[in-house]
């Protein structure tokens, strides 16, 4: 939906290099006259929509400074980190800047000889109380054989943004990446490629239309005209960042040597594209229109990001973009992860979203024993409520037909934690309340029974000596081996300790975080691995001594090793499913159904 256009005089933006070696840029901002007729405050935001971290990003501003029409200079006075007070002025006035632009992520400026992502939150002052008014953007200076690529309109050279919240939305991509263009729906949609890879292109944006095309089905087509996926290849990289019309995505391009970089590729893709719809448009109140100037807290992130982390899967299966047995393991890795993990006992989907701000966004040596992450405990929960809603329905209606209903009852609007428990109960007939008693403002244990008979798919959980290869399965050594437990989480490849299992024999010898281990049972230890197999040696039962380094002091600890609690966990469909569990497969897993007299695909 393409929001009205203010009637008021607009801001006018220009964008100039002034060292892209050492990542400079220079901002122009005409304030028309009027603007700041009574004086005005200038302000920039403090986090950028989307990614849940006040990131300060006026620490990358300065040489600010202000001139009138005749080109004198006034004085703005500094309020706090990031608002400036104009003077009173009649006329037109003109604010220039410098930014330093030197953080290669999805939700920060970055500026080098290559290329240019420069985010809105990061780099448009705004004025308070005249974010409707529109903002022109112009790029002067730069390479000649630079494009530009954005979600924003265009004409002759300026890029038109109806209002300030539409500019921060609208992350723009210069430099000479390679455009790729498609149309469907009745929509325009353009790929903008940035970065050397090794990967095939046409695969990437034929497997990138089968996903949107995916999605149209879903919802009943796109709700926009044009939409523009801003991709950048940076080796060690990946990430996605959501936009109303446009999404700015990394990737590592190593990766796409296997095909699994490809699915994953996909995954993010499908992730953020989902975005479209969940919290671009049905959203907590909270989430749009912001308050740039601090945190805004939601309690609906689970829903946001971990049905969309869920719904990601069903999205590539769909569009045939990656196979089963692949998604399989994924699931199956993350369902482990968040069974065991010892923040599940601590922290409840919902604290976990309203504290992304403190928590997700600020790790801690303490994060796994003390919160839940809303993407993955979320989207185990949101497999379990898919369940739920399939069991209810003979496996015909699951999670993406609540969001359909959500989308036609509330479309592009507010959607509260009230209305999403009145579309579950629609759908299910069920009280919704237990459910989210217990998974969401609570912190039960996931249960993989309704996903089991929903599906017809076992989970099989596995003990680390059950997983051996056959020959050392026979070896009674790599058996006691396997079965030693420390709960001692090291950092790779320094044996520097990253995490201690609550309650478990390392944390009971009084090993903590932090510390480096020197030598298990007398034996000097100079790699993680070789901590491991030291303590290993001994097995269940046995005490060794461990001799740790921390604060510049070394003391010996005496570990008392356990067996190992800890499980991986297998994911496959039963050979042969009743009739509500074939539908429930056919609706969720689509072309990627593997034939249940084959098994899974491998
Ligand atoms: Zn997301």
């Amino acid at each position: 939906m393409v929001r009205g256009t203010s009637k008021a005089a607009p801001v006018r933006a220009i964008i100039r290099p002034l060292n892209l070696a050492m990542h400079e840029v220079e901002v122009v901002l005409t304030l028309p006259p009027g603007a700041a007729a009574e004086g005005a405050v200038l302000a920039l935001p403090a986090w950028t929509p989307g990614s849940y971290l006040v990131r300060d990003y006026a620490r990358f501003l300065d040489r600010l400074a202000v001139r009138d029409e005749q080109g004198r200079a006034l004085a703005a006075d500094k309020l706090d980190k990031q608002r400036w007070r104009l003077p009173a002025a009649r006329g037109p006035l003109t604010v220039t800047y410098r930014l330093f632009c030197n953080d290669l992520t999805v939700r920060t400026n970055h500026v080098d000889a290559t290329h240019a992502h420069l985010v809105g939150a990061a780099t448009f002052l705004y004025l308070e109380g005249q974010g409707q008014r529109p903002v022109t953007v112009a790029f002067e200076g730069w390479p000649a054989d630079w494009r530009v690529a954005s979600a924003l309109p265009q004409s002759g050279g300026t890029w038109l943004a109806a209002d300030h919240d539409t500019l921060v939305d609208s992350p723009f991509e210069l430099g000479t990446f390679r455009n790729h263009a498609f149309r469907t729906g009745g929509c325009a949609f353009e790929v903008a490629v940035t970065g050397p890879h090794p990967g095939d292109e046409a695969r990437i944006v034929a497997g990138t239309r089968a996903i949107v095309e995916v999605c149209a089905k879903l919802f009943g087509g796109f709700p926009f005209k044009r939409y523009a996926f801003l991709l950048t290849f940076s080796p060690g990289n990946r990430g996605g960042l959501e936009h109303r019309d446009c999404t700015s995505l990394l990737a590592d391009p190593l990766e796409l040597d296997r095909p699994e970089g490809y699915w994953d590729l996909f995954l993010l893709i499908a992730h953020e594209f989902f975005h479209v719809w969940n919290v671009k448009r049905m959203r907590d109140p909270v989430l749009g229109p912001f308050d740039y100037q601090r945190e805004n807290p939601t309690r609906l992130l689970w829903f946001h990001e971990g049905c969309t982390s869920f719904m990601q899967y069903g999205l590539v299966l769909h569009a045939g973009v990656a196979p089963w047995s692949w998604v399989a393991r994924k699931l199956a890795a993350s369902w482990a992860d968040n069974v065991q993990r010892a923040g599940r006992l601590e922290q409840s989907l919902e604290e976990a979203s309203f504290d992304a701000w403190i928590r997700h966004y600020k790790p801690t040596e303490f994060s796994a024993n003390s919160t839940v992450s809303y993407y993955d405990k979320g989207a185990m929960v949101a497999w379990m409520m898919d369940a739920e809603l399939r069991l209810a329905s003979g496996g015909r209606q699951g999670l993406p037909d609540l969001f359909r209903l959500l989308w036609d009852r509330h479309g592009d609007g507010p959607v509260t934690d009230a209305d999403l428990r009145k579309a579950f109960q629609a759908l299910s007939g069920r009280d919704p309340a237990p459910f989210w008693d217990a998974y969401i403002q609570g912190r039960a244990e996931l249960d993989a029974g309704p996903i089991a008979r929903a599906y017809g798919l076992a989970m099989t959980l596995r003990a680390p000596w059950e997983t051996l290869p056959e020959a050392e399965a026979a070896d009674p050594e790599a058996l006691r081996r396997a079965r030693a437990y420390a709960g001692l989480t090291l950092g790779q490849p320094s044996p520097a300790i990253r995490n201690v299992a609550p309650g478990g024999p390392a944390a009971r010898a009084g090993l903590g975080y932090g510390m480096e281990i020197l030598a298990v049972d007398g034996y000097r230890t100079a790699s993680a691995q070789e901590v491991q197999r030291r303590l290993g040696d001994g097995g269940p039962g046995a005490t060794l001594p461990v001799l740790a380094a921390h604060l510049g002091r070394v003391a010996t600890y005496r570990v008392t090793l356990a067996e190992d609690p800890t499980r991986t966990v297998q994911v496959a469909l039963e050979p042969a499913p009743g009739p509500a569990q074939r539908a429930a497969r056919a609706a969720w897993l689509g072309p990627a159904l593997p034939n249940p007299r084959r098994g899974s695909r491998r």
